[in-house]
């Protein structure tokens, strides 16, 4: 059996993959994400190939229809939609799943020849506040680790993320570098214990959004201890002074951790040099997130600890493609090739590169609002691309009745029901991992290819074709007569060689003469090249910034907080990973983790039904009853769908409570009752 090098379709480890046709996965052992490791999910990836449920040819009004019947009428109601109502009446909803040459097909489109930025994507549930506090702290939005940091390290801080089953592998790696050296210490900040606190040495129960009183406090002790770093503060960072004041008033018991538990994890940080900090969704999903982000990014800048080996902080993406996504621009408050959307002259480049009749003027609408838009009667066609929003986004229920008020509705998907296909117009079938080209950037600037190792089914088509058959549609041939991807992405890499003018951090230049089909993984701007080792940052002046975090208010006791995150060996709504019976066996039911002694107040017994609610929903899942999740809280997982369990169906239960930086949803933070059901 042929076996094809490609990459994995699930998380942001970016791992490589040598697949068959006959359902053949291995590790790819060249691919420096992994080494030839997989996690259960990956290996599991030759029983998620069949076509049971695809979607195979257009849908219009429900029936099969064929593909020039689909993109005329999409053409039509799109155009009208701008000529009646204006360029902001139409909107994309895309997904961290799409390969970078899709994300950048769309952001062209819709920007630059629809006329708006109200295109954004479910990477704005997984890293929109990191995004937001890398470009208030750096000036760019620069992920500035490597995965061989983890292992040079002799702290990793892990907070808010359960690597050991959101991203198995790199949890594997530390595993093997703490085996390897048996000093290095391993701290991990979270409400919950989780698999991953099972590496630590040192778990911190900190009560949810606790972090930023965790370290506003450690900064304020690096501070009193003369643990700062003075020569670096002055010669590269702006802020200091009122970032410490704020964050001596705050109260680190506020943390929900002890004193005697911050002082020695302030003692640990503080008298180690090489400390890399990895966070992820439970610093991201929060109402507070982009603060948190800012909270950490100020101790490592106050202490020089970033830019050298084994240091520094870093964002661990959730998605397969989140960072490619970011890099072409892919959300509403973004522009190509990290340029900046609100920036005029930045606008004018890329308009006058892409010769294109408008360019957005101002930031688009992000993923809440956008539906808020669709609720309220503003946004009159949608096009929903590789995504379920009506299941997957806070106040689900409510999001699938906006798109259900959408006068015209598109949904691009592999598969034939959705809960929101079942809400479209027209159905437009894509080709799936597996069956598609393209490119992919993993969460440390590494960029790899995905390639197609069996037949597009049916009549589907690659997301980026399907776009470009409608750009031709409405008249725009010429911008979009690619043939291949890689002469989309050879566009990408173009565009950046045309913008060099303005000084950021993306530089494309090593792909300029690469040979796309035998592409090997590169990190972008080099590989190996360290940002920030000089310590010049993106700002106007050279230098990064450290701010004023205020902590948030404890919270009042009273309702159970709801945590929603990733089961260990299930994806997203498990479109794809429900389809294997090895992965399936697992967590089989939809459940909701509580604590014994809330357990016991509730005469909940293990295996009883316990009923969640809001003010409007409810949901019922099976009692797990540990400790590991702390009294007052409770965990469930996210992926079970309205179609799946309309019982155990949770993301109808979250708020679409925001962070007001980012637009971020707190997914991590629901309030809720608990009753035995
Ligand atoms: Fe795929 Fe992530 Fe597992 Fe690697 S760690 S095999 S990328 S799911």
């Amino acid at each position: 059996m042929t076996l094809t090098r490609t990459t994995c379709p699930y998380c942001g480890v970016g791992c490589g993959v040598l697949a068959g046709a006959d359902g053949t996965i291995k590790g790819d052992p060249e691919h420096p994400a992994n080494f030839g490791r997989l996690c259960s999910k990956g290996s599991a990836l030759g029983e998620t190939i069949d076509l049971e449920g695809r979607l195979l040819a257009p849908q219009v009004g429900g029936k099969d229809s064929d593909w020039d019947t689909a993109l005329s009428l999409m053409a039509e109601k799109f155009g009208a939609a701008i000529r009646d109502h204006g360029p902001d009446s139409v909107a994309f909803y895309v997904s961290g799943q799409l390969l970078t040459e899709d994300y950048y097909i769309a952001n062209k489109l819709i920007k630059g020849f629809m006329g708006t930025a109200n295109i954004d994507t479910n990477s704005r549930l997984c890293m929109a506040s990191s995004v937001a506090g890398h470009k208030r702290a750096f000036g760019t939005d620069t992920v500035p680790g490597t995965y061989r940091d983890l292992e040079e390290a002799d702290l990793i801080v892990l907070v808010g993320s359960n690597l050991a089953w959101c991203h198995p592998v790199l949890h594997q790696r530390i595993a093997a570098a703490k085996e390897a050296r048996p000093d290095m210490r391993v701290v991990n900040v979270d409400p919950r214990k989780t698999a991953t606190s099972d590496l630590a040495d040192t778990h911190l129960r900190i009560v949810p959004d606790g972090d930023i009183a965790l370290f506003n406090g450690l900064l304020a002790h690096l501070a009193e201890t003369g643990a700062l770093n003075r020569a670096y503060i002055d010669s590269h960072v702006n802020g200091f002074d009122a970032a410490l004041a704020q964050a001596q008033q705050t109260n680190p018991l506020d943390s929900g951790l002890t004193e005697a538990e911050l002082d020695e994890f302030y003692r640990l940080w503080s008298g180690t040099q090489k400390v890399v900090t990895v966070y992820s969704q439970g610093v991201n999903q929060s109402g507070c997130g982009t603060d948190k982000v800012n909270a950490i990014l100020n101790c490592h800048l106050a202490t020089g600890r970033i830019g050298t080996p084994g240091c520094g902080p870093f964002s661990v993406t959730g998605q397969p493609n989140a960072m490619g996504g970011r890099e072409v621009g892919g959300m509403a408050n973004m522009l190509a090739n990290h340029l900046d959307i609100e920036n005029p002259d930045h606008r004018a480049a890329v308009q006058g590169f892409w010769q294109s009749p408008v360019m957005a003027p101002q930031p688009g609408l992000k993923a809440v609002d956008m539906f808020r838009a669709c609720a309220d009667g503003r946004i009159k066609a949608l096009w929903v691309i590789s995504t379920n929003p009506a299941v997957s986004l806070p106040d689900a229920d409510g999001v699938a009745q906006a798109i259900a008020n959408v006068p015209f509705v598109a949904v691009s998907d592999i598969m034939a029901r959705t809960d929101t296909g079942d809400l479209a117009h027209v159905l437009l079938p894509a080709t799936g991992w597996g069956e598609k080209d393209g490119t992919v950037t993993n969460s440390e600037r590494r960029i790899s290819r995905q390639r197609a190792f069996l037949p597009a089914p049916g009549q589907a088509r690659p997301d980026w074709k399907i776009m470009c058959d409608l750009a031709g549609k409405m008249g725009w041939s010429e911008g979009f007569d690619f043939e291949t991807p890689a002469q989309v992405f050879a566009e990408y890499v173009a565009l950046s060689a045309a913008t060099t003018d303005f000084a950021r951090d993306l530089d494309l230049s090593l792909f300029a003469d690469a040979d796309y089909a035998a592409l090997i993984p590169t990190q972008w701007p080099a590989n190996d090249k360290r940002f920030f080792a000089d310590g010049k940052f993106y700002h106007a002046d050279g230098k990064a910034k450290m701010l004023p975090i205020t902590a948030p208010a404890p919270r009042a006791a009273g309702d159970f907080t709801l945590n929603t995150g990733r089961n260990r060996d299930q994806w997203h709504t498990m479109t794809r990973s429900g389809k294997s019976p090895r992965l399936g066996a697992h967590l089989a039911e939809p459940y909701a983790e509580i604590h014994p002694d809330d357990a016991a107040a509730l005469t909940v017994t293990e295996g009883d039904l316990i009923a969640l609610q809001t003010p409007t929903k409810t949901a019922v899942l099976r009692a797990l009853i540990t400790d590991r999740t702390a009294k007052g809280q409770l965990f469930a997982p996210m992926h079970w769908t309205r179609q799946q369990s309309s019982a155990g169906w949770i993301n109808a239960l979250a708020a679409p409570v925001v962070d007001p930086v980012s637009g971020q949803p707190a997914s991590k933070m629901n309030r809720v009752t608990a009753t035995k059901f």
